[in-house]
């Protein structure tokens, strides 16, 4: 499979999709406090999705049975919201995806609920500086080499490690198009960027060691040492000079 570049009327319209996935994180990050469920917080996101024309792209995806994925302090990514009830110190990963008019838009971020720790605060700001330094990274005639280089390098530099099972990823009329795009790697290495490719970029970082194991269930990532873990992702369109980010408001 080839990496899809993107007319100027795609990325349109993935801008839209993306629009719809923030405003819905918006209101997301509004709702969190001690006491809500995670079940709720699904429930407000199938209905901020929906109200704007959009359809929640992960649900039935491979059989997840819900609009969003929440995952909290241990877990990593693809957490299913239910009837746990989120306290004060609690960080909170929610990952949201939308499809308006057959194109995908895909974001995440990690919310602190109430006062939280130094070290829960630290890793949030990391993993959501990587992201920046991904995006910062990602310019035609680059490498995606240098993207993942760079989201590594900045995680790895304030103490704390990138997930290597899960990765980002091409994204468009399809959540997962070619490339893969890892959180760890080389500079110089990997398919050139050119204008008009779309990324799903997302750093998952884990405070302790960077394995992962999965839950029971068979979607929840935890970390495999029980440290707490913070996912950020925008969906960009590689354009002249910076990239552009499509998940936002
Ligand atoms: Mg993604």
């Amino acid at each position: 499979m080839a990496i899809i570049i993107k007319s100027d009327r795609e990325i349109a319209l993935m801008r839209q999709a993306g629009r719809i996935v923030a405003l819905t994180l918006e209101a997301l990050t509004r709702a969190i406090r001690p006491g809500i469920t995670t079940a709720e917080l699904d429930v407000i996101a199938e209905r901020e999705i929906r109200s704007r024309k959009g359809i929640p792209s992960f649900k039935g995806y491979r059989g997840f049975p819900a609009s969003i994925c929440v995952s909290v302090n241990d877990e990593v990514v693809h957490g299913i919201p239910g009837s746990r009830v989120l306290k004060e110190g609690d960080i909170v990963s929610l990952d949201v995806g939308a499809i308006f008019e057959g194109f995908q838009g895909d974001a995440a971020l990690t919310v602190p609920v109430g006062k939280v720790s130094p070290k829960a605060r630290a890793l949030l700001e990391a993993t959501d500086g990587a992201l920046n330094a991904g995006i910062a990274a990602a310019r035609p005639k680059a490498r995606l080499g240098d993207v993942s280089a760079a989201i590594q390098q900045y995680v790895e530099s304030r103490g704390f490690s990138v997930v290597r099972e899960y990765v980002g990823h091409g994204i468009g009329r399809e959540m997962h198009e070619e490339p893969q795009v890892p959180n760890f790697g080389e500079p110089g290495r990997g398919p050139l960027l050119r204008k008009g490719m779309t990324l799903a970029l997302e750093p998952m970082v884990n405070v302790g060691d960077w394995r992962t194991r999965i839950n029971r269930n068979q979607w929840t990532v935890h970390t495999l040492d029980g440290s707490l873990s913070a996912h950020f992702e925008h969906t960009i369109a590689i354009a002249e000079g910076k990239a552009e980010i499509l998940t936002k408001p």
